[in-house]
């Protein structure tokens, strides 16, 4: 009995994982489980993915690979993001392999190494037109060199990240990424490194460019049952590839009260919007602290009894308002899905993401990491 909380579908996840691996086989598959797994929750996702098998996991920072890693002691955990130099012993102390792209990190990172006779396992990133992190194509040699003198520094693995790959249909630049980042491998070759882990494909790759698999796939959006974009829906649809996708979230909250309220009633802070009719209100315990957009004040939809319901007025820090005049019968607790389906209608990320002009993966990444998540298997 929750007042607002998250469900997970956890045949939702077990399929798309199943999807994901059959479109990209040979390759290991990694979950991308960062930003509390997209929403999901974290711990939540990684155990259904750790007993389906799979075996790495690919997070943004260092406190959640050190959550996972008390989790599942012996999976691979990849930190893709920036990681502070002082965390460095936790790091290899707990077997994490950390993603570094500046050669000043290879030295801090060799005497935190050396110090406790380990070895560290790191993945070289490179630059190949995202201009996020990443090691510069004429910095590769020096940064290689200085692996070699760093005998307890260890590449396991060489990756990029693809800049436009879910937002165009012409894959010219995905390419051009590609081959600077196949250079780079070959350097890393001729270097005598032969690092396991090749990998650049995210969702949208695994998907569409089966030649950028390497030897990893890292799979996030996809993963959670959602498209990366709607144009690689489209292309997927248009070239056959059966593949379907099943979103594993649903958002729900219940009705705190309902009242009738008279024609010309302002509603919520600001009086932004007044009734045009005498209508049904019904408040509800959630608002932008829970994750619930601001911007979708007056223009958000929520389902009661399976009809929809739009926002009223201003959301507020935790709570809103919606008109539930349309639905023959509400009660109080009665359960409100904000993202999900209930009978014949689904709110999705894509839908509330396009109201507000951004990307489903901020829709469910900002829904409150405090909200319960339940899995319903
Ligand atoms: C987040 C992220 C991914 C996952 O991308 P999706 O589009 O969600 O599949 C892959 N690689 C890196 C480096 C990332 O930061």
């Amino acid at each position: 009995m929750e007042r607002t909380w998250v469900e997970i579908d956890e045949q939702a996840i077990i399929s798309n994982i199943k999807t994901l691996r059959s479109l990209s086989q040979g390759a290991r598959f990694c979950a991308i489980v960062k930003a509390n797994a997209y929403g999901h929750g974290m711990k939540e996702v990684a155990q259904i993915a750790a007993r389906v098998g799979v075996q790495s996991f690919g997070v943004d920072n260092l406190d959640e690979a050190l959550v996972l890693r008390e989790l599942l002691p012996s999976a691979q955990i990849i930190v893709l993001g920036y990681v502070m130099q002082y965390q460095y012993p936790e790091a290899v102390r707990n077997g994490i392999e950390l993603t570094l792209s500046d050669r000043e990190d290879i030295e801090q990172l060799e005497r935190v190494a050396a110090a406790t006779a380990s070895t560290a396992q790191i993945h070289l990133k490179i630059e190949t037109g995202t201009s996020r992190r990443g090691i510069l194509m004429e910095e590769l040699i020096d940064f290689l060199l200085e692996i070699k003198r760093s005998p307890h520094v260890s590449i396991c693995g060489i990756s990029t990240h693809f800049a436009s790959i879910e937002d165009t249909g012409n894959a010219e630049y995905a390419s051009l990424q590609f081959s600077r980042f196949s250079d780079a491998l070959k350097e890393l070759q001729n270097h005598g490194f032969n690092p396991p882990h090749i990998h650049c494909a995210c969702t949208a790759a695994i998907l569409l460019y089966p030649v950028t698999h390497g030897t990893l796939v890292r799979a996030g959006i996809g993963l959670y049952g959602i498209w990366p974009s709607e144009l690689v829906e489209q292309t997927i649809r248009k070239q056959n590839i059966s593949c379907e996708l099943r979103p594993a979230l649903k958002w729900k909250t219940r009705v705190a009260q309902v009242k009738s309220l008279p024609i010309g009633t302002p509603i919520g802070y600001g009086s932004t919007e007044r009734l045009k009719q005498r209508s049904r209100i019904a408040v509800l315990p959630v608002g932008y602290r829970d994750g619930y957009d601001r911007s979708l004040s007056s223009i958000g939809e929520v389902l009661v009894g399976g009809y929809r319901c739009k926002v009223m007025g201003r959301v507020c820090m935790n709570m809103m308002m919606i008109d539930v005049s349309s639905v023959p019968t509400v009660e109080k607790e009665q359960v409100v899905t904000l993202l999900g389906i209930d009978g014949r209608h689904e709110i999705s990320a894509v839908e509330v993401a396009r109201k507000i002009q951004t990307i489903p993966y901020e829709i469910v990444t900002r829904i409150n990491p405090l909200l319960p998540r339940i899995v319903v298997s």
